[in-house]
């Protein structure tokens, strides 16, 4: 059998439905994608291989799916800390992004962005920001994959004047990326106090019709919850069930606020809640209940939301801080396993996203979206579990090899598609005009 690429690791964690570790087993790829798994010994015996790679010592597993961030908000990292929710939406971030945020701000801030995801293994993420035909643009010239959101929100902002042009413009963005190998686009309302019912009833019809997720916060803090409440006499899950938007299609993000009936109505539905633990902690947001989540059946994927208020794109981390945060909120420590975390950090979210019959586990025929990670750090030594290595105390640093549907985007460390000397320079001389 002929092969482009043979990547033959130490460990790969399949995270196939029966969460298989293969050891000193091998990769075939063809045409971006995964043509045969089998022991190394017989690899080297069938496949006649353009080019092998060897990876003693390192772990394999499926490209991680950051299934919430706004990349572009990387610029604005560090700027406002320390402050709740609203504080820090109103008086910091919104008034910020009014002043400086346009196509060349969208442009530097998500090259910044995805090359800090893909350094730490990330391959795939769900963004949500203003000027997505930029953050699409960028990220397919990067050889990354994205679902990038097509933003509504009720008022006016550099982008869009108005819900009916924000759809607007969203329709055309989902014609340009109609048949790409990269790029895939969803409904991304911002959040029900930020969007009236007539707009969300349109995005859910043009879900069903277009056959795209949507992408919304929701019950993101008991003030948002409570506020609905007494305008409206209504929580905002059941506004959003009312108006069509609670089903399959759905990745409601945060989700901090649940009722036994919500996370019933989740599971029935086939509804799925991205989790941003880091995010939902540094902002006092409050605690997803993610063990509950689960043990109900609800598809539970990881976010890191944006770089304002995470202060990273670690997905890394943001494994270990669900892993840890769902056993301390249930007040089980075997709540959250190790292999949970990383099934949330990759096939879930590829099925949040709509994607898992593409992405989200390394199995035959799926895309070659794949991160190798050295373990030979003494942090990471010995070795009982690669699992329990890569989930509780691996590293970005340790990120070394990334493929892309094939395609190496990090080699050594390093990235292939970006310039990192660039990249930084952009993010400093915004940094410097913003920080005046
Ligand atoms: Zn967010």
């Amino acid at each position: 059998m002929h092969a482009e690429l043979l990547i033959h690791a130490e460990w790969i964690l399949t995270v196939d439905p029966e969460n298989r570790q293969l050891t000193d087993h091998a990769i075939a790829i063809a045409d971006g994608r995964i043509q045969a798994i089998l022991p190394y010994a017989e690899a080297r015996r069938t496949i006649q291989a353009e080019q092998t790679v060897e990876l003693p010592g390192h772990v394999l597993i499926p490209g991680l799916v950051n299934a919430h961030t706004h990349a572009a908000m990387s610029l604005l990292r560090g700027l406002a800390d320390d402050l709740p929710l609203m504080t820090w939406l109103h008086e910091h971030i919104w008034p910020t992004e009014g002043r400086w945020v346009d196509a060349s701000f969208v442009a530097d801030g998500t090259r910044l962005a995805v090359l800090e995801m893909l350094r730490g293994g990330v391959t795939c993420y769900n963004d949500m920001y203003f000027h997505p035909e930029v953050t699409a643009q960028v990220t397919a010239e990067a050889g990354m994959r994205a679902v990038i959101g097509m933003i509504v929100v009720d008022f006016p902002t550099g982008y869009a004047a108005s819900s009916d042009e924000y759809i607007a413009k969203g329709l055309a963005l989902h014609e340009r990326y109609r048949d790409h190998p990269l790029i895939r686009v969803a409904w991304a309302p911002h959040a029900p106090y930020s969007v009236s019912d007539e707009p969300l009833q349109r995005v859910a019809t043009l879900a069903d019709e277009l056959g795209v997720p949507i992408h919304i916060h929701l019950h993101e803090t008991r003030d948002e919850v409570e506020n609905a409440v007494n305008a409206h006499g209504e929580r905002p899950f059941a506004r959003l069930d009312r108006l069509g938007l609670i089903g399959p299609s759905l990745a409601s993000v945060h989700m901090t606020q649940l009722e036994d009936a919500e996370i019933a109505r989740l599971a029935e539905t086939g509804a799925s809640v991205v989790h941003c633990p880091e995010s939902n902690l540094k902002l006092a947001s409050g605690f997803c209940p993610v063990a509950r989540l689960l043990e109900a059946g609800v598809n539970v994927a990881l976010g890191t939301d944006g770089a304002a208020s995470n202060n990273d794109l670690n997905l890394l981390g943001e494994m270990r801080t669900a892993a840890l945060l769902g056993k301390g909120v249930s007040g089980s420590a075997s709540a959250v396993p190790a292999t949970e975390a990383l099934r949330m950090a990759t096939i879930n979210g590829a099925r949040a996203l709509g994607l898992d019959s593409e992405i989200g586990s390394i199995e035959l025929g799926k895309s070659a979206d794949l991160v190798a990670l050295d373990l030979r750090d003494p942090h990471t030594q010995p070795l009982y579990h690669p699992v329990s290595q890569l989930v509780y105390a691996a590293g970005r640093h340790q990120v070394r090899q990334v493929w892309i549907q094939g395609q190496q985007v990090i080699r050594d460390g390093a990235p292939t598609t970006l310039h990192l000397a660039e990249v930084l320079s952009e993010a400093q001389v915004w940094g410097a005009r913003i920080g005046e």
